[in-house]
């Protein structure tokens, strides 16, 4: 008996078909996950007391407890994005009496994190604190203002910054301007010439990292402007301040109250249920 078999090539769109059916009903299953997600840390690279007159607070004492704070956000599609990276010369760690110090690259490595693993650093300004080891991540694109890059605040930072520069890694922007990772820059000018703030907005919600825009986001929530001596322009500080109604998450430069998150080491904190 002769069996009837359909030619090979016949069968093909039917396969197709089949196949595309099957894929459709995978995907409203299983959504491709297309969205970026966004781990914050902060990394408490020491603690001082400091002149209440040269920064904006609440309290009236004459001197407040600051925390110095570099922050790392993990994107799961951009990577690893330092926004400001502390410093680590011992006499400024000396003169600024900073106690529990710990540079941010000796705080990274103890959560695993090499400075070669760092692909992007975001530079609010120029002032050591934020921007003197900037050289220490040798695969890092390095983003500031275009100002604070002709002009950095201190010699040191400028001499650091330098080095970025011969290897062709440092970006500097005038206006707004968004990373891959959705973190965008925001110049504001009130701290220094070219301070700059950086945005994340995950739907709805709203996070601004402020550098020395806000040293507390208490301060900042109660609309209190940066003093004189510590403002390039009280306007554009103020200005930026105004804006920050309605933004859910602050983090500032010198927070000292770490909320919503928990400490997983004495000097790494990790923030939960923002978004
Ligand atoms: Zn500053
Ligand atoms: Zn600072």
């Amino acid at each position: 008996m002769r069996t009837i078999s359909p030619k090979p090539n016949s069968l093909m769109p039917a396969i197709a078909i089949c196949l595309m059916a099957i894929s459709i009903l995978l995907l409203n299953c299983y959504p491709l996950d297309t969205k970026s997600k966004h781990t914050i840390y902060a990394l408490k690279y020491g603690e001082s007391y400091y002149p209440a007159k040269l920064i904006h607070t609440t309290l009236q004492a004459s001197r407040v407890k600051i925390n110095w704070l570099a922050y790392l956000v993990k994107d799961s599609r951009a990577g690893l994005t330092l926004i400001d990276c502390g410093f680590s010369d011992a006499n400024w760690v000396r003169r600024f009496q900073l106690w529990n110090f710990k540079a941010v690259d000796q705080i990274l490595a103890d959560m695993g994190v090499q400075p070669n693993d760092v692909d992007t650093i975001i530079l609010t300004h120029t002032h050591f604190d934020h921007a003197m080891d900037v050289d220490k991540y040798p695969r890092a694109k390095v983003y500031l203002h275009k100002v604070e890059a002709e002009n950095p605040q201190e010699p040191l930072v400028a001499k650091r910054l330098q080095a970025v520069r011969r290897s062709h890694r440092l970006v500097t922007i005038k206006s707004p301007t968004t990373l891959a990772s959705g973190l965008e820059l925001i110049p504001v000018s009130g701290h220094t010439p070219g301070s700059l703030v950086v945005k994340l907005q995950i739907e709805s919600k709203l996070a601004v990292f402020t550098g020395d825009e806000c040293y507390s986001a208490a301060a900042c929530r109660a609309k209190i402007p940066l003093p004189v001596v510590s403002a390039y322009s009280r306007a554009n500080n103020q200005a930026f301040i105004e804006s920050l109604a309605g933004v859910e998450a602050i983090f500032a430069g010198h927070e000292p109250d770490l909320q919503n998150g928990q400490w997983l080491t004495p000097w790494v904190f990790r923030y939960e249920s923002l978004f």
